[in-house]
């Protein structure tokens, strides 16, 4: 909590601490430039607006069409406090998501290969940007998802959300690593059951493709190179994305200190290839009901195994270094 986390104090705000618009209020109200204005100037000032400093902000001529907007706002998404006007977290989170570009704006980067090499062959990766998302794929081999045909592109290595902003002022490389560090941040609150999105409770789901064949190359029948899938599913907004087993292990402690004790950093994949760790593992499926398998990472010749159990937490580690006697934890 921050000291201005003070919402709830009615005498500041001058509004009931259960106050709710519907969404179509909510919309109602914001459908105005002049209103949009308003909240970007509160919300890039350092602390509450006189009329006449947030006028002058905005810009507008008129006194009482002025007014007659900011009265609008005030109450849900803006307080007036002896001091002036000042922005609620309501109307901060309005601008953010205004400013991310994410409903605004939708940038188009054509495929362009970057300086970073495939984790499986090696050869150099490219990027595409498309509708809110980074796609990457090996300029050489089957990547982890084959061809990707929403993108016209071979060798799929997967695909990492990033909202419009993210590609501004940044080479493709650039936006490429702050993807990473943005999907990292996804796939933690994820793996630890929260949304990314709106942050309430996610329900969790893990697949297995009964005819999975061999892990050097996409499975025909799935299409993917790991026959464990995790879906995350929130339980309040839309929010509904899938992808390999490994994501859901990204927050377990002995992985993350497996891995930072041989210097990768999974929440800063800067320094190994083109997709980080947490996606390339052994896995062997030990049952399918209930459900049971094993991941292994390996680093140097060392390797860290996690059993994973039917309410998918890891019921066992096994650390094996490399010339060294097998550890159970
Ligand atoms: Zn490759
Ligand atoms: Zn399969
Ligand atoms: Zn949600």
């Amino acid at each position: 909590m921050t000291p201005d986390d003070t919402e709830s104090d009615p005498s500041r705000d001058g509004v009931p601490t259960d106050e709710m618009l519907s969404p179509e209020e909510a919309f109602a109200v914001l459908g105005s430039d002049h209103r949009i204005a308003m909240l970007r100037a509160l919300g890039e000032a350092d602390g509450p607006l006189a009329f006449s400093d947030l006028r002058a902000a905005v810009g507008t001529r008129d006194s009482g069409q002025f007014s007659y907007h900011l009265n609008k706002l005030v109450g849900h998404f803006v307080r007036q406090t002896p001091d002036g006007y000042e922005i609620r977290r309501a109307g901060e989170r309005v601008i953010e998501a205004v400013l991310s570009g994410a409903v605004t704006e939708s940038p188009v980067r054509d495929a362009t290969a970057v300086d970073r090499p495939c984790h499986y062959c090696g050869a150099p990766v490219e990027v595409r940007y498309h509708e809110d998302r980074i796609r990457v794929h090996c300029t050489d081999c089957e990547g982890i998802y084959g061809a990707d045909e929403r993108a016209d592109g071979n060798g799929h290595l997967g695909t990492l959300p990033l909202p419009p902003a993210g590609v501004q002022h940044r080479t493709p490389a650039e936006s490429l690593q702050a993807a990473y560090v943005w999907g990292e941040l996804t796939g933690m609150a994820s793996a630890s059951g929260v949304c990314p999105r709106c942050s309430a409770v996610l329900d969790e789901s893990v697949s297995v493709c009964a005819d999975h064949e061999a892990r050097s190359e996409p499975c025909e029948e799935c299409v993917e190179r790991y026959a464990v899938g995790i879906h995350f599913e929130c339980t309040n907004c839309i929010y509904d994305r899938g992808g390999a087993f490994g994501v859901k292990l990204l927050t377990n402690t002995d992985l993350l200190a497996f891995l930072t004790a041989r210097g990768i950093n999974p929440v800063e994949p800067s320094a190994r290839s083109a997709i980080g760790a947490m996606v390339d593992y052994e896995e062997e499926v030990l049952s399918t009901d209930p459900f049971e398998a094993r991941f292994t990472f390996a680093v140097d010749g060392d390797t860290l195994s996690l059993r994973v159990g039917d309410d998918l937490a890891v019921v066992e580690t096994t650390v094996d270094e490399a010339g060294g006697e097998a550890r159970r934890d």
